[in-house]
């Protein structure tokens, strides 16, 4: 898309981006096609740069013009506005995405699709992250996130993880000031606010050498698992509800109490509670940020006055504004359905 169609503010800051070498420049991009869910306004700048001192120079960009900012993987984790973003997107371009091996230590940009790493580990033989099969996310992602699956999450393995700040510090944080905790890491929680927040450029990962055939048998498996279980034949976020440990003791896993609750097949708009498995909203097509914000308000509603329990969200939801928080978060601005 061009330029044509911005306010009069974004087309000068869409003049002056222009002469900077920051990679890969689009504008009035459309979001729904950088989220899996598929939905999703237009950012006014969106960039992907291919290296460091493109990702540098665009954020001094973004700090000079005083626009804001938020940086996204492969959206499969993310639910954009409607009205889309007035502000500057960054993804990491394809060539964001290097690994190298040394010995058991692996060493993997941000961009880097997460199947790709997998099939990496695999030809490397090296153990450990089998259980990241079958995530649809970028590695950088997939760190901010600590994803993971059957209990596991990335930070288990990690060693040390470079990020730069939105100020421009670059540094090396070992595992501990990463403080990664269930789907979460100190990245996610920076991002609740624009000044603190951190890009991941790169991560080592400290992982196990196995043999080839047992590392493959186990990572089909577990894609076999996945294919079985989750909605892949309709666009979809993963797991919208995050399985809190006090929830679970109270009354199992999200998926179990949203079915328990009767609201398989629940729908609003295009959004729908999948049949497969109660944990994903599928888009039956056309489904907008706000049908899938008041089927989750709904869903929280229903389960509330139930068992007394509110749910919170991993995914996670961006405002116009630039806001990132969970779209629980989000749907509690919306009135319920019908009131
Ligand atoms: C079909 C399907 C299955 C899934 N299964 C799982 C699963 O089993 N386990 C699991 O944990 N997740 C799962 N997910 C969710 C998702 O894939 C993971 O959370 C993944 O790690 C998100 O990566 P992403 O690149 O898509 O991040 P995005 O969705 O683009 O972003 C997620 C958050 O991370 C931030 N972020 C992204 N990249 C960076 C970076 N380089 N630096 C700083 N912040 C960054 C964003 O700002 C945002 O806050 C699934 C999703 C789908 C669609």
């Amino acid at each position: 898309m061009d330029a044509a169609s911005l306010s009069a503010g974004a087309k000068a800051a869409a003049e002056r981006i222009r002469a900077l070498d920051v990679g890969m420049l689009s504008f009035r991009e459309p979001l729904k096609e950088h989220c899996s869910w598929e939905i999703g306004g237009p950012a006014d700048i969106f960039v992907q740069p291919s290296e460091d001192a493109q990702v540098l120079r665009l954020l001094r960009f973004v700090r000079e013009e005083g626009l804001p900012l938020v940086v996204i993987g492969r959206g499969t984790n993310l639910l954009f506005a409607d009205e889309g973003f007035r502000g500057v997107v960054m993804k990491f371009g394809r060539r964001f995405s290097d690994f190298s091996v040394d010995g058991a230590s692996i060493r993997a940009r941000g961009g880097l699709w997460v199947p790709r790493l997998v099939k990496n580990l695999v030809e490397a033989g090296l153990s450990g992250l089998e259980h990241a099969a079958g995530i649809p996310g970028s590695f950088g992602g997939l760190v901010t996130m600590n994803g993971g699956s059957l209990r596991h999450g990335v930070g288990e393995r990690v060693v040390e993880v470079r990020a730069v700040s939105f100020a421009g510090e670059t540094r090396a944080f070992s595992r501990e000031e990463c403080g990664f905790s269930y789907r979460n890491s100190f990245f996610q929680r920076a991002s609740d606010s624009p000044e603190s927040r951190w890009i991941v450029l790169e991560a080592r990962l400290e992982l196990v050498p196995a043999e080839r055939n047992d590392i493959r048998r186990e990572v089909l498996g577990i894609l076999e698992e996945r294919r079985g279980k989750f909605p892949l034949d309709k666009p979809n976020c993963g797991s919208v509800f995050t399985n809190d440990p006090s929830v679970y003791e109270l009354a199992g896993p999200p998926g179990k109490i949203v079915e328990a609750a009767g609201l398989k097949g629940l729908r609003v708009g295009g959004a729908e509670v999948s049949h497969r498995h109660a944990n994903f909203i599928v888009n039956l097509g056309g489904a907008t940020a706000s049908d899938v914000l008041s089927l989750i308000a709904e869903i929280r509603r229903r389960v509330h006055d139930r068992i007394g329990v509110w749910l919170e969200c991993e995914v996670r939801y961006v405002g116009a504004d630039g806001t990132l928080v969970p779209a629980s978060t989000a749907s509690e601005n919306l009135r319920p359905e019908g009131k």
